[in-house]
């Protein structure tokens, strides 16, 4: 049964902080693992890719064999039930036309000493996008990955999914073939984000690594960082849900369950201020619960991560929840508009009662991959700003260096660095 909370409750802080500790430590041994897979895919190229991913996946590969050929994704598209293509596809399109909004332009201007200043921004020429394939397979990750890169403007667009057992999954492929993929390698773990990070003969070097897997893969991420840029370390997925007791139980107990499928350190809370409404959505919740084909899952994460919280009032549940800054945060009252205002930190807000948070999963458009564990403080969703770089401008006139150039001169020199000052000096004749 999922436990129910009060701030004043003696047992509520050890128990809060069990919720956002989870995931923190990775199990014993990983990073030495993962170090020894990247040394030797560093070291051995293509082979110690084949090597692993006969060891992880059961699956024996070549050069000739690797990568997944062009008209096997159209095999793949063309072999999905039409309802499944167009879903596919309205969810690409959305993503597509939300993601186009955020796109910085180039800019160039004259400044008050006549100086030419601009920022140039430019698509990352080669991204590298995972798609976890270990239990699971995630169309949607493809989506939310891929179509902003090409949206972006990135020329290659390489996915590497691994493929345990030689099992294709048709839907990922059909979604990297809607989504303008370029090329698809039957890869995953720790080993292909170290292909990825240093190229081998078959797989091309990328400059940027996005997208979610197990911790394999995402410590895998963390140690390539530097070589290769890469978008965050996920860690296990949580939803807040904030209530004023109107609403439908059954609705948030689906959206509680919803996060809590996905993995058993999956965190799902809700803060309500109607104590008989947190009663419902708990009966709601172990009902609901027997009927899932993943139940085994999602109650071993509602009952160690899960929590109905009673506040006193919402400006409780607000400060709250600022102060978890929540992966996915839904504001189920009555007037999500008049709160909005005062939410400080949250990956995505979902407004109202018909907005689950199963509808930023796929379609609505905004990017699903967000800042968890309490990192939405200072990170922000996926972007198109992942997929761009930038480059500042800077032009001179005879009479801008002629203006500004004293002061080049007198900074230089401060700090002892006579080439520099001289740089200056010399082109004003001086
Ligand atoms: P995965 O593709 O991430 O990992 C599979 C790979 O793990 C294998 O190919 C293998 O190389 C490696 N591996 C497994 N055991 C290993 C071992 N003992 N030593 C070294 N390498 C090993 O697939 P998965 O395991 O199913 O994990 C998917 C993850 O992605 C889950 O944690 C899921 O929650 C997460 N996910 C997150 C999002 C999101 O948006 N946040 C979306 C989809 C999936």
């Amino acid at each position: 049964m999922i436990q129910t909370l009060r701030f004043s409750d003696p047992g509520f802080a050890d128990a809060f902080r069990k919720i956002e500790e989870r995931g923190e430590t990775a199990p014993a041994g990983v990073v030495e693992t993962v170090q020894a897979i990247i040394a030797d895919v560093r070291a051995r190229g293509n082979q110690a890719v084949f090597d692993y991913t006969l060891r992880f996946d059961r699956l024996e590969l070549s050069a000739a064999t690797v990568e997944v050929q062009a008209e096997e994704l159209d095999r793949a598209l063309a072999s999905i039930p039409t309802d499944s293509r167009a879903a596919l596809e309205l969810a690409a399109k959305r993503i597509a036309d939300y993601h186009r909004k955020q796109k910085q332009e180039t800019w160039i201007s004259t400044d008050e000493a006549d100086v030419l200043l601009g920022q140039m921004v430019r698509p990352l020429d080669r991204v590298g996008i995972y798609v976890p394939g270990g239990k699971a397979a995630y169309p949607s990750s493809v989506l939310m990955n891929a179509v902003p890169a090409k949206v972006a403007g990135v020329a290659e667009v390489v996915m590497v999914v691994p493929m345990p057992g030689g099992e294709v999954n048709p839907f990922v492929l059909a979604a990297a073939r809607i989504a303008g993929v370029d090329r698809v390698f039957k890869i995953g773990g720790a080993q292909a984000v170290a292909a990825l990070a240093y190229g081998t003969a078959s797989i091309p070097k990328v400059d940027k690594i996005t997208g979610p897997g197990n911790i394999y893969v995402a410590t895998a991420k963390q140690l390539v960082f530097g070589k290769v840029d890469i978008d965050m370390i996920a860690g296990p997925s949580e939803i807040l849900i904030i209530n004023d007791g109107s609403g439908v139980p059954a609705h948030l107990a689906a959206d509680l369950l919803g996060q809590a499928e996905h993995d058993e350190l999956a965190s799902s809370i809700l803060i309500t201020t109607d104590e008989d409404f947190a009663k419902q959505v708990a009966d709601e919740v172990e009902k609901q619960l027997r009927q899932l084909s993943r139940e085994s899952i999602a109650r071993q994460s509602i009952d160690r991560y899960g929590a109905i919280i009673l506040a006193q009032n919402l400006d409780e549940a607000i400060d709250f929840s600022n102060r978890i800054a929540p992966e996915h945060l839904e504001l189920a009252v009555d007037n999500p508009f008049e709160i909005l205002p005062r939410i400080r930190h949250a990956g995505a807000i979902f407004m109202g009662h018909h907005t689950p948070e199963a509808a930023g999963d796929y379609l609505a458009g905004p990017n699903h991959t967000l800042p968890t564990g309490g990192t939405a403080r200072f990170f922000s969703p996926l972007s198109l700003d992942d997929f761009v770089k930038k480059s500042s401008i800077v032009s001179f006139s005879r009479a801008g260096l002629a203006r500004l150039g004293k002061e080049i001169v007198h900074i230089a020199e401060l700090e002892g660095l006579q080439a520099h000052a001289r740089s200056v000096s010399l082109r004003l004749g001086k």
